[in-house]
């Protein structure tokens, strides 16, 4: 086990001129980051903080949050990277539920944040902008060349809390520790991080999507280059400037790169891999990208909480892109039914996942811990997904959809997934969305919310008696909406529960 500010102090020795942290406006290398991690971590001793103690981030990426984030470490302050995107309620609650000491925001945060009450309780506010309420951060920052007390990190310690995407309810705040993060790093090997790497990332610093590119970059001695706000047009000629050989992107981002008209203007020969998690891919989308961008395309699936992964090397199997891969070395997947008895292969259930790297529970939320845990029959603990899979014989996960999003009709049990990849067969679908909505006669019914491609020219009403027409009687719609865009989180997964709320208040 290695600690990651023990390998930034490594490569500060070994390469200090080496570039580690950019962003737009600021360029850090080891030796510099190595000097403000210090500085940050001796700031936040002054402040009378212990290893373990919690606290918040919430801003826009950017090197200086970067660096906040690694400072913290260093002196085993466990930072939690909060939202900025979240809803004002949303945010209190995940502020409340970590008890951070400290708190790191910028202007974009500035008008979600719960005014300070001012109070001994209240975490201390510093302004990583220097404009917004709060210290300064230059005036916070310990002066150059303070060193902290040394603080040693087990495997077992906390290493950082991330909230959960907050797909389907409130977010959850998870504990991951050193070593689960270690276990990413090393990962990361097989993935050709290292010196020469520059890993351009362009999701926010509080999403385990990210972290899970950003931590291996830096424990190998590579160079992070964050990209605070996507378009597609603006990542393609980024890439091709800095000579980009990694990178994390979420479906919707890989989607609107292929899209773009000038994608076959760029120089992307410098790629080694892709990286896509957190939502699904389409095969097709994969398949493009395999086609016509250079390098490998890995995709994961798993959880904040751990508890198992899959892997795909899309490259390596062409013929499997409709799955989500193979379990990970170290990952026990196992699928179980409504009434959580363990499926025999071939059959479709609930998947649960267990890992070296798990949490060992949600911060604050015992029962929800509990209801998140399953046990097979020699006592294993197994962390549940919410997602429903199935494997083929070679041992590939489907995914089928998530269980919360299951509509049961009449019933019968229908995937809106199902519905969706129905409705994407027409040409004028570019995007859809399908919910289940109350219905007297049916308990629930499906109605679906259609972004149209520009040139389409199907009503709403043509295109459900189109999708009608060829669905099974269980499956046919109640409804269908157009919309411009689905909603959509900060890191690309559809906001089922906002279509809900948009229905609900607008039945007609
Ligand atoms: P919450 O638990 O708060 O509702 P969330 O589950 O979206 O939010 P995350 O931990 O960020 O929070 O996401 C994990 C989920 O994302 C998985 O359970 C799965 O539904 C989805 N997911 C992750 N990777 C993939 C993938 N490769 N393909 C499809 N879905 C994926
Ligand atoms: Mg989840």
């Amino acid at each position: 086990f290695r600690s990651l500010s023990d390998l930034v102090r490594e490569h500060a020795h070994q390469r200090p001129h080496a570039l580690a942290l950019c962003d737009a406006e600021q360029t850090l290398d080891y030796a510099a980051l190595d000097v403000l991690m210090d500085r940050v971590a001796a700031a936040l001793q002054l402040d009378g903080l212990k290893p373990g103690d919690v606290i918040a981030l919430c801003a826009t990426p950017s090197v200086r949050y970067a660096a906040v984030f690694l400072g913290a470490l260093r002196a085993g302050v466990v930072p939690a990277p909060l939202a900025p995107s979240v809803t004002a309620a949303s945010l209190a609650a995940m502020l409340h539920d970590a008890n951070a000491r400290g708190l790191f925001a910028d202007a974009a945060a500035a008008a979600l944040l719960p005014p300070s009450p001012g109070d001994g309780d209240a975490p201390t506010r510093i302004a990583l902008d220097g404009v917004t309420a709060g210290r300064r951060f230059e005036d916070w920052l310990a002066p150059e060349g303070s060193r902290p007390q040394p603080v040693e990190v087990s495997p077992q310690d906390p290493f950082n809390i991330i909230y959960s995407s907050g797909t389907t309810g409130t977010p959850k705040g998870i504990v991951q520790s050193h070593g689960m993060r270690w276990a990413h790093i090393q990962r990361g090997l097989a993935y050709g991080y290292g010196r020469d790497s520059v890993t351009l990332l362009a999701t926010p610093l509080y999403s385990n999507t990210t972290l899970v590119s950003f931590f291996p970059t830096l424990g190998w001695g590579g160079c992070v280059r964050l990209m605070p706000k996507f378009d597609a047009l603006g990542y393609l000629a980024l890439a091709q400037r800095i000579r980009a050989t990694h990178s994390m992107l979420v479906p919707v981002q890989y989607q609107r790169i292929m899209a773009h008209p000038r994608f076959g203007d760029f120089d992307l020969s410098s790629f080694r891999f892709k990286f896509c998690t957190s939502a699904p891919f389409h095969a097709s989308l994969k398949a493009d990208v395999l086609a016509r961008w250079p390098g490998g395309l890995v995709e994961f699936y798993g959880m904040t909480e751990g508890g198992g992964s899959c892997i795909l090397s899309a490259h390596e199997h062409p013929d499997k892109l409709h799955t989500v891969g193979q379990p990970a070395q170290g990952s026990d997947i196992r699928l179980i039914d409504e009434e959580e008895r363990e499926l025999p292969p071939g059959s479709t259930g609930e998947v649960v996942g267990h890992s070296a790297g798990m949490m060992t529970g949600y911060h604050n939320q015992p029962e929800k811990t509990r209801e998140a845990e399953w046990f097979d029959r020699t006592g294993k603990r197994f962390i549940r997904t919410g997602d429903v899979g199935r494997f083929d014989a070679d041992g590939f996960l489907t995914l089928v959809d998530r269980r919360k999003d299951m509509i049961i009709s009449g019933g019968f049990n229908i995937y809106p997934s199902d519905i969706e990849a129905g409705l994407r067969a027409h040409p004028g679908v570019q995007d859809v969305a399908v919910i289940g909505v109350p219905s007297e006669q049916w308990g629930e019914t499906p109605v679906a919310f259609v972004v149209r491609h520009a040139d389409a020219a199907e009503t709403p009403a043509q295109l459900m008696a189109w999708y009608n027409a060829r669905a099974g009687k269980t499956q046919r719609l109640a409804d269908l909406r157009h919309l411009d865009e689905l909603p959509r989180s900060a890191i690309g997964k559809v906001l089922k529960r906002e279509l809900r709320d948009v229905y609900l208040s607008d039945p007609e």
